[in-house]
C-alpha cells in the first residue's frame, strides 16, 4: 500500500509568492531595539481617528440587543441603501451594491466566483498583493499587465497576446492607483470597459482610493461609463475615505446580476458584517463630505512636504495626483530591497521597496503619508543632513555596509 503523505500545506498554497517584507520587518525590529528613530511611511493605514460621529453611532448600535444576532449575509437593507445612495451622490450611478467585509475580502473571492481551474486572471504589476495571491488561491493563473511610467502607470492592452485575451476571464485595475499614485479619466475608463466588454472579461475595479487625489477632480467610478454595470463590479471601501481600516467595512457595485453571482457564493462561506458596524457605515456615508476635504487638506499638506523636500534634492517622483502614497524612482540599477534595509539601518527611514508590489514594481519606493507633518519633516531633513541627493544615491548604497 502507497504511504499517505503527511498533513501539509496545498499546492496552491506554496505557489504564493513569499512575503517580501518579513526580512524588512526584522530589520526594522532590530533597529527598533538598537534604540533608533524610526520614521515609518512603510504601511497605508491611516493615523487619523475615525471621525467622532461614526464611533458614537457604532457605539448605540453595538448596545441594541437587536443587532446582536447574525446580520443579513448582503447587508442589511438600510445599509445596501446608504451604499447606492453613496452611488448616486459620488458618482451620479444608479446600481446594485451589496456588504463586503472589506474590500481586500470581497477582492479575494473574485476569482473564486468567476475563475475555472486554469483561467487567467489579468492583473496590474506593481498592484496591491491580493489580486495575484485570490488567483492562486482559485486554481486560476495570474498573468501581469505591466503598469510603466512611460504609460502613466496605465496597462497597455496592446501589448497582450491574443492567446491570453481568449482565456482571460478577470481584470483587476486599481484607480487611483496604489502603489503609483496614477488616476485615470473618464475616456480612459470608457476604454478599459470598452477592452472587457469586447474580450468578455469582468473587469473588477478596486476604488479604495476614490475619494483622495489631489488634481481637484471630482471622485470617480468606472460605474459611470454607460453600460459598464454588464462587465464592471467595483468594489468601495469605508477604510481610507473614512478612516475606518480597523472596522472592515466595503461594498460591492455593479449590476444586478453580477452582484447577486457573487454574494451567492459568499453566502457559503461567511455571513456578513457585524450589523453594528454596518450601522456605522451609514452614519459615515451620510456625514458632510467637508470631512473628507478636511482629511484630504491634510494628506495635501504632508504631500508636498516630502514631495519638496524630495525635489530639493533631485530626486525622481512620478506624477501621481492620487492615493496618501508618493512612488519614487531610484537611479538605474538601484535595487528596491537593499536601498529599503539601507535607510532603516543609515537614516531611520522605513518605506516600502516597489518590487513588493511585483516584478515592475522593481526600481522604486513607496512612501505612505501616514504620519504626521513633524514627522515628515524630520525625515527630509535626514536626508538632506546626509546630502543624499539623487546623483549620490547609487555611490551611498555601493559604499555604506548593511
Ligand atoms: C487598502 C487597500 C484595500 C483594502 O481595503 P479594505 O476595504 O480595508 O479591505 C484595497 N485595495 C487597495 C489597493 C488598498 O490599498
Amino acid at each position: 500500500m502507497q504511504k499517505k503523505p503527511l498533513i501539509s500545506a496545498s499546492e496552491r498554497l506554496s505557489k504564493l509568492p513569499p512575503y517580501l517584507f518579513a526580512e524588512l520587518d526584522r530589520q526594522k525590529k532590530a533597529a527598533a531595539k538598537r534604540g533608533l528613530d524610526l520614521i515609518d511611511f512603510g504601511i497605508g493605514d491611516p493615523d487619523m481617528p475615525t471621525p467622532e460621529e461614526i464611533v458614537v453611532a457604532g457605539q448605540a448600535a453595538l448596545a441594541n440587543p437587536a443587532n446582536h444576532r447574525y446580520p443579513d449575509g448582503a447587508g442589511s437593507e438600510s445599509y445596501r441603501n446608504a451604499c447606492r445612495e453613496w452611488m448616486k451622490s459620488q458618482f451620479d450611478v444608479g446600481c446594485e451594491t451589496a456588504a463586503v467585509i472589506g474590500s481586500k475580502e470581497g477582492i479575494a473571492h473574485i476569482p473564486m466566483v468567476f475563475c475555472n481551474r486554469g483561467d487567467l486572471v489579468l492583473i496590474p504589476n506593481p498592484g496591491y498583493p491580493v489580486y495575484r495571491a485570490s488567483a492562486i488561491l482559485a486554481d486560476a493563473i495570474p498573468v501581469d499587465l505591466p503598469l510603466l511610467g512611460e504609460n502613466g502607470f496605465l496597462p497597455d492592452f496592446e501589448k497582450i497576446p491574443p492567446a491570453v485575451l481568449r482565456e482571460a476571464k478577470v481584470m483587476f485595475l486599481n484607480y487611483p492607483n496604489n502603489p503609483t499614485g496614477a488616476v485615470v479619466s473618464l475616456e480612459q475608463m470608457t476604454e478599459m470597459v470598452e477592452f472587457a466588454r469586447v474580450n468578455n472579461i469582468l473587469l473588477v475595479s478596486d476604488n479604495s482610493y476614490s475619494h483622495i487625489r489631489f488634481d481637484g477632480v471630482k471622485p470617480m467610478s468606472f460605474l459611470q461609463v454607460p453600460g459598464a454595470s454588464d462587465v464592471v463590479l467595483e468594489f468601495h471601501s469605508l477604510s481610507k475615505t473614512f478612516n475606518m481600516t480597523g472596522w472592515r467595512v466595503g461594498f460591492v457595485a455593479g449590476g444586478v446580476n453580477l452582484v447577486k453571482t457573487f454574494m451567492g457564493a459568499k453566502e457559503n462561506i461567511d455571513s456578513g458584517i457585524f450589523t453594528a458596524i454596518q450601522k456605522a457605515g451609514e452614519t459615515a456615508m451620510a456625514m458632510d463630505i467637508s470631512g473628507f476635504e478636511e482629511r484630504l487638506a491634510v494628506y495635501r499638506e504632508r504631500r508636498e512636504i516630502l514631495v519638496d523636500g524630495l525635489n530639493k534634492l533631485n530626486w525622481d517622483i512620478a506624477d501621481s495626483p492620487g492615493t496618501f502614497y508618493v512612488w519614487v524612482k531610484l537611479p538605474r540599477g538601484a535595487d528596491s530591497m537593499v536601498f529599503a534595509r539601507k535607510m532603516i539601518n543609515h537614516a531611520g527611514i522605513v518605506i516600502t521597496p516597489g518590487s513588493g508590489f511585483g516584478t515592475w514594481g522593481e526600481g522604486y519606493i513607496r512612501f505612505a503619508l501616514t504620519i504626521p507633518s513633524d514627522r515628515i519633516h524630520q525625515a527630509v531633513g535626514r536626508l538632506e543632513q546626509m546630502e543624499l541627493h539623487k546623483g549620490r544615491l547609487l555611490k551611498w548604497l555601493k559604499k555604506t555596509g548593511d
